[in-house]
């Protein structure tokens, strides 16, 4: 684990150290050659361009496999959970709300700082952009989650109709249990794959970001600047909201607990979360703290944070809600109520399907972005700062999870408030 931290935080490091080069790299080009034909040709549209495409196509080609897998493993642990009954529905029903939550508080806090306004993307585009979108009816909507041929979603990134088919699979591995040991087995393991793939993709980030931002900024100078800050407001203060906002109004109304003290004990788990950038590194001091100072007995906490470590992510959501709304105003896109209504099925959804380390919201963001048909050359723009928002929003996740798994734990009659008075 500690290896885990070593390593995340010599990596966040150099990112940001690309993030800077990168940005002062790329005002330089703008105001000193901008005009001069070589340096556009071989280094701005040249290198610049080939790696940091290379670099969004090498995330790209995680999706489907990352997501789907994920999801076998986590449906199956899910199915798993049957013993656990009503505790295992409470949970994920707590989970799946405040994640719909989340990227609604995101969508709003988008809306009202508009982070993307001013940032005229169309200027530094030379890919082509999404297809425009057709309109589809809301029946036909409906219908398309269900795959015709699960095959053919893979094949195409239908990530929907992957959820959906993984989902029935993950559930039918834990209720066929030994029958089909091998193939859960299978899934397991390649899910392993996916994510040492991704650590090793990631590695290639500093270098992906580097080539993205001088790019960005060779085309638009300071004027990238403001808005990226803002996306960053936006997006830190969303998680800020949801955790200091919606999380505490919750555990106050279903638990009367106070929240700054629960904030207060869960201070040193978001911390570790914070520096690592991965829930499921801070699973065992998450289930330490609930039990030894918020007084959530192991026997429930076991279960729910692995499960929340898995499947419920709401800073990764709201990131990606911020996301949504800054790209689609980067690129001139109006999102309409309809589209919303799916970034948060959609959101909901990437947050089941990523795992809980590092980066991997960015990931996941492709299929949230694909949902709504925004250019998923968007994600370029986001990268290079995602790195401090990774870690922020980690620390959300893991809160997320220790709040429900607490209400539960007082649903359930088995909190036992006395451990947490105590100081
Ligand atoms: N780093 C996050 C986590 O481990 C996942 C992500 O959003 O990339 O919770």
């Amino acid at each position: 684990m500690e290896e885990t931290g070593k390593k995340t935080i010599g990596l966040t490091t150099q990112i940001f150290l690309a993030l800077l080069g990168g940005a002062v790299t790329g005002i330089l080009l703008y105001f000193f050659a901008g005009e001069s034909a070589f340096v556009q040709d071989v280094l701005v549209d040249g290198v610049f361009y080939v790696v940091g495409q290379g670099f969004i196509r090498l995330m790209q080609m995680l999706v489907v496999p990352l997501v789907f897998c994920s999801l076998i493993c986590g449906a199956a642990a899910i199915g798993d959970s049957q013993a656990l009954g009503k505790i295992g529905v409470r949970t994920i029903g707590f989970y799946l709300a405040t994640t719909m939550l989340a990227v609604a508080v995101a969508l709003t806090v988008g809306m009202v700082i508009r982070p993307g306004l001013g940032l005229d993307m169309s200027a530094i585009q030379t890919v082509e952009t999404a297809a425009p979108k057709e309109k589809v009816s809301f029946a036909e909507t409906l219908l398309n989650i269900i795959p015709q041929n699960p095959i053919a979603s893979l094949a195409q990134g239908e990530m929907l109709q992957v959820i959906v088919f993984a989902l029935i699979v993950g559930v039918i591995l834990a209720k066929l249990q030994d029958k089909v040991q091998m193939v859960t087995n299978f899934f397991q393991q390649f899910n392993d794959i996916m994510m040492e793939m991704t650590m090793m993709v990631m590695a290639l980030a500093p270098v992906g970001v580097f080539c993205l931002i001088a790019r960005t900024f060779s085309g638009l100078g300071f004027d990238a600047m403001i808005p990226m800050f803002k996306y960053m407001a936006s997006v830190l203060i969303a998680l800020a909201l949801q955790c200091c906002g919606v999380y505490q109004i919750l555990l106050k109304v279903f638990t009367g607990l106070s929240p700054v003290r629960f904030l207060k004990k869960m201070a040193p788990v978001m911390s570790f979360a914070f520096s690592t950038a991965t829930s499921t590194a801070t699973i065992p001091m998450n289930i330490d703290t609930l039990e030894e100072k918020v007084g959530v007995s192991r026997r429930i906490s076991s279960f729910t944070i692995p499960l929340g470590a898995t499947i419920n992510m709401d800073g990764t959501s709201i990131m990606q809600g911020v996301a949504v709304v800054f790209v689609a105003q980067a690129f001139g896109i109006t999102l309409t109520p309809v589209d919303l209504l799916t970034v948060i099925a959609t959101a909901t959804l990437a947050s089941i399907g990523t795992a809980g380390i590092p980066s991997v919201g960015l990931v996941t963001l492709a299929m949230v972005f694909d949902s709504v048909g925004l250019p998923t050359e968007g994600i370029g723009l986001i990268m290079g700062i995602d790195r401090i928002l990774d870690m922020a929003r980690t620390a959300v996740n893991i809160t997320g999870d220790a709040v429900c798994t607490t209400i539960v734990a007082h649903q359930d009659g088995t909190l036992d408030k006395e451990v947490f008075r105590r100081d």
